[in-house]
């Protein structure tokens, strides 16, 4: 196979989505760069482009990592400073907010929706995620896929296996168990879902 140029490699974007402290971040950077983040500003929304096989082949990945609605409060406090001398409405900040998430949607081909096996709630929200996700898309066979992770404390497990694999079922879509601390599954979901993408692809090309 000759060299490419990485401009000419197929390109997949990923979005990351799930509550905060569920391990967005640190999923995303064990797979970027294989180390374990202990400690990453909750707040940070970033981008990350790497090129990868799959398959055998040469592709580029782009991952958004998000950083949901309510760590969103230091930008909102810029926003507010930065029109101060207007009268700012809370809810007027709130808008932009949701504007500017469904933009990123938009932009995403596929999603990593993750939750906490060690938090009930992260798991309730992952229901709103996909909705926000549906609505803005408007189509149920985006490639999508489900994340239990901190699969590695299994003694603070607050979320069975049984009912994710339900949830999941309902959806449609795959779900795994990963943990960012020991790398369990973590090239796996990427690869799955970068695969889902390039069949999407694939087949509207026809
Ligand atoms: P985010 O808000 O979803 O981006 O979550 P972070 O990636 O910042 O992770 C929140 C906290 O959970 C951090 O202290 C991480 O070190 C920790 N964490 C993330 N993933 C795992 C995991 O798989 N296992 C364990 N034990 N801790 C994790
Ligand atoms: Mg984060």
């Amino acid at each position: 196979m000759g060299k490419r140029a990485k401009q000419d490699l197929p390109l997949h974007k990923v979005i990351m989505v799930g509550s905060g402290g569920v391990g967005k971040s640190a999923l995303t950077l064990q797979y970027m760069y294989g180390d374990f983040v202990e400690e990453y500003d909750p707040t940070k929304a970033d981008s990350y482009r790497k090129k990868v096989l799959l398959d055998g082949q040469e592709c580029l990945i782009d991952i958004l990592d998000t950083a949901g609605q309510e760590e969103y409060a230091a930008v909102s406090f810029y926003y507010f400073l930065s029109n101060f001398y207007h009268i700012i409405l809370w809810t007027d900040i709130k808008l932009s907010l949701i504007i500017i998430r469904d933009n990123y949607y938009r932009s995403g081909e596929g999603f990593l929706c993750v939750f906490s096996i060690c938090e009930r709630e992260s798991f309730a929200h992952t229901q709103d995620f996909r909705d926000q996700i549906l609505r803005v898309l408007d189509d149920e066979s985006i490639p999508f896929i489900l994340v239990g992770n901190k699969a590695d404390l299994a003694q603070k497990r607050r979320v069975s296996t049984e009912e994710a694999i339900a949830r999941a079922r309902e959806w449609q879509c795959t779900y795994y168990e990963t943990s960012a601390k020991t790398r369990q599954n973590v090239d796996e979901v990427y690869n799955d879902l970068m695969r889902k993408i390039k069949i999407r692809k694939d087949n509207t090309r026809e």
